[in-house]
């Protein structure tokens, strides 16, 4: 009888294996630590800018590769129970690359919105920053582009907030992120091929160009000021 109930525990437990593993391939998985952010628009929604088919494979492969990895590394360690900041600030290695980059892409998708429904333009506390710290949001946006163009090899190029409440524009080979410097990120640009290659091919000028029609300010706005 023990016998028989091991059986049919270790079968339930293979197959319980089983689904939690296809399991973590998906956005919904209940299990894990750490779950890929529900994106608030369709996968077409930001079409013609970022298409659907760059949207499944940056999302949907990309970033849930780095989650996944992020939770394969945390299991049974004191990362498990800590936000993914406080592991992006604390940890290094591969740990800190995976993690650093859902973070940046959490950050990422999160600031995109279809273009009818995006904020084009800030308003109020950021945009007397931005006119304060860069003369206006053009010339901001000029920085941006330039430093985003001229970076060499994979990496991302920030807007972020310094614990004084001023804005720095910063470029980061490979995962960096701003928290890494004790700076607050507002605005982060994926460089990384990945991001461009099949809407745009070599073109990432043009990207970031097209990438501003689909940035939602008042994300942005959100986050500029909660240091
Ligand atoms: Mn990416």
């Amino acid at each position: 009888m023990i016998t028989i109930l091991l059986l049919l525990k270790l079968l339930f437990m293979s197959v319980s294996t089983t689904t939690v593993a296809a399991a973590m391939t998906s956005a919904t998985d209940t299990t894990a630590v750490f779950k890929l952010p529900e994106l608030p628009y369709e996968m077409s929604a930001l079409e013609p800018y970022m298409s659907e088919e760059t949207l499944r494979y940056h999302y949907g492969k990309h970033h849930q590769a780095y989650l996944n990895n992020v939770n394969r590394m945390v299991a049974g360690t004191r990362y498990e129970r800590e936000p993914l900041e406080e592991i992006v600030r604390e940890s290094d290695g591969a740990l800190l690359n995976n993690a650093a980059q859902v973070l940046n892409h959490n950050i990422y998708f999160l600031t995109l919105a279809p273009e009818v429904a995006a904020k084009h333009e800030p308003e109020g506390a950021l945009a007397a920053a931005i006119k304060r710290d860069f003369g206006s949001f053009d010339a901001m946006k000029v920085q941006l582009a330039k430093m985003a163009t001229s970076l060499f090899g994979s990496g991302w190029v920030w807007l972020a907030e310094n614990k004084n409440g001023n804005l720095v524009i910063l470029s980061e080979s490979n995962a960096g992120n701003p928290i890494r410097h004790g700076l607050t990120p507002l605005l982060g640009i994926d460089v990384w091929e990945h991001a461009y290659y099949i809407d745009y091919r070599n073109d990432r000028a043009r990207s970031i160009d097209q990438l501003w029609n689909i940035i939602d300010w008042r994300v942005v706005e959100e986050r500029y000021g909660k240091r």
